[in-house]
């Protein structure tokens, strides 16, 4: 019986030929004014690449492609089972290319390889499977009018679809407006950050080889003010669908209102809850899940449980087996197959958490855990899992998104104290309650102001349910059918039956 070799990412990573322009109507582009910028590893602080720095002039060129494309029929009027097979094989490729774009992923933001392959390619490349799946099974409506007439409510195709996305999860965060928006029959213009923009091309250029139509899938990397601005101002683009800070997503919308109100789909921030009640059964469990939920990608997750709220009676012993937990995360080299906790994206990045790390010392939490850079003789940006207990819900690291390896312990009496501290703030994105009893499971669950509430459970995760927050976490939903509610518009045709 063969076994699979493990791969020597590094060995690889030195034979990668790393190409970095735009994409624009199918082919990799320059940007109009040569301007590039540098990509630089978090792993050890090296340029690896330089990339496209393109500007409104080059958002014009992509836009126009995406438009021309659109109209032209040529994937907007496909058969529904014909788009099917395109974004079938587009999936099959992201799959056979998944190491590449793998390594890409964590050269460029960091993240340890075996998540990059083992969730981030995967989950990518079942999302554009699933989306094109799903659109030749969804069908309309025809509404219960009177006998005299037939009124067809129908989705439509929008047209020109821009997407701005994160760096935390580049590909995936990129396929979950793709998927969509592609199937229904958009041409899309996506802007990554300028922190990760490499997987971002390469994913389309798999789109093309696949089958799909030039102009229908364009990428611009560049920076936020730059690209991202004039992709979100552009007269000619009909929604934005947006991931990222709560800041930024507030120009979204005064974009629009400057530009032609295209829609926008907004997917924020987080500060999420995470309620351990003492009448659990499984607290090793819960502990366990906690911290390992809290850490997951570095703790850059807009869902990071990083308000963990735990009932006074358990909290010494409950904490105890967190701080235990957490030593589980040490940061080790993201290209060794072992390593659970990678860099952060920048160094930018590592001096904010940094930053609040600090502020929690200050505001007299109790530093538990980390609270230290790490891996400084690499040249990356590391920071050690860290746990502050004696966290009150008005500290600056009770109430801002750190996006960092960093846990807030919180204390609460009962329920009505948890429950209420829990929805005081400003995001809503996701949840969690931990307890055995039935009624107050549901009671807690019903009460959490949050888009996604997790019961005995953290991370549960599937390509059919929706992702999105209530408040200042956003107003879309990505995943699952209802996304296709953003990339469509609802057309009604009234027929009237003779007289
Ligand atoms: P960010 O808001 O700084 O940047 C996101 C994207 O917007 C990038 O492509 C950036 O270049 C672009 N951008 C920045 N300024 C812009 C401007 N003025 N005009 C147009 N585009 C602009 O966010 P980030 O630091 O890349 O990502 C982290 C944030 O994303 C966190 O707040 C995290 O919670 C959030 N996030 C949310 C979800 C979700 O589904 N709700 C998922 C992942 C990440």
């Amino acid at each position: 019986m063969s076994t699979n070799p493990i791969p020597d990412w590094r060995a690889k990573s030195n034979l990668l030929a790393i190409d970095a322009r735009a994409f624009i109507h199918g082919q990799r582009v320059a940007s109009l004014a040569g301007e590039t910028f540098d990509v630089i590893s978090p792993i050890d602080g090296k340029t690896i690449a330089q990339a496209a720095r393109c500007r409104a002039e080059d958002v014009d060129a992509a836009v126009k492609s995406a438009r021309t494309t659109f109209e032209s029929g040529k994937w907007s009027q496909q058969a529904p089972a014909k788009r099917k097979r395109v974004m079938l094989k587009w999936a099959e490729k992201l799959l056979a290319a998944k190491d590449e774009l793998a390594l890409l992923e964590t050269l460029d933001m960091g993240k340890p390889i075996k998540y990059s392959l083992g969730v981030d390619v995967q989950s990518a490349a079942n999302c554009i499977a699933w989306y094109g799946e799903a659109i030749d099974k969804v069908y309309d409506e025809i509404a219960p009018t009177p006998h005299n007439a037939l009124a067809l409510i129908r989705r439509e195709a929008m047209g020109v679809i821009g997407a701005i996305v994160p760096w935390n999860y580049p590909m995936l965060m990129s396929a979950w407006k793709l998927g969509p928006s592609i199937a229904a029959g958009n041409s899309i213009v996506l802007k990554p950050s300028e922190k990760s923009p490499l997987t971002a091309m390469r994913m389309a250029e798999l789109a093309i080889e696949a089958g799909l139509p030039p102009g229908v899938f364009n990428v611009v990397p560049g920076f936020g003010h730059e690209a991202g601005e004039a992709l979100a101002l552009h007269m000619d683009v009909d929604a934005i669908g947006f991931t990222g800070s709560t800041r930024v997503g507030r120009k979204m919308l005064e974009y629009s209102g400057q530009s032609n109100l295209k829609r926008v789909f907004n997917e924020l921030g987080g500060k999420s809850a995470n309620l351990i009640f003492s009448d659990f059964d499984d607290l090793d469990r819960a502990a366990a899940t906690a911290a390992g939920s809290m850490y997951f990608n570095q703790g850059e997750s807009c869902n990071a449980p990083s308000r963990l709220f735990v009932q006074e009676s358990i909290a010494d012993s409950f904490i105890e087996k967190v701080v235990a937990q957490s030593k589980h995360y040490l940061p080790g080299d993201p290209l060794d197959n072992n390593t659970v906790l990678g860099a952060l994206v920048d160094q930018g990045q590592q001096r904010t958490v940094m930053g609040y790390i600090e502020a929690g010392v200050a505001e007299g939490a109790r530093l538990l855990a980390g609270g230290t850079a790490a891996r400084q003789d690499t040249g990356g940006f590391y920071v050690n899992p860290t746990v502050f207990d004696g966290v009150n819900n008005t500290m600056k690291i009770a109430r801002e998104e750190i996006f960092g390896p960093v846990l807030s312990i919180i204390r609460f009496k009962d329920e009505a104290d948890a429950v209420a501290m829990a929805n005081d703030s400003s995001y809503g994105l996701h949840a969690a309650v931990w307890s055995s009893n039935i009624d107050r499971a549901h009671r807690v669950a019903k009460a959490l102001r949050a888009g996604t509430v997790h019961v005995n459970c953290y991370d549960e995760d599937d390509i059919t349910v929706p992702f999105g927050g209530y408040k200042q976490s956003g107003n879309g939903r990505d995943k699952s059918l209802h996304a296709l509610e953003k990339y469509t518009e609802l057309k009604t045709t009234w027929i009237r039956l003779g007289r």
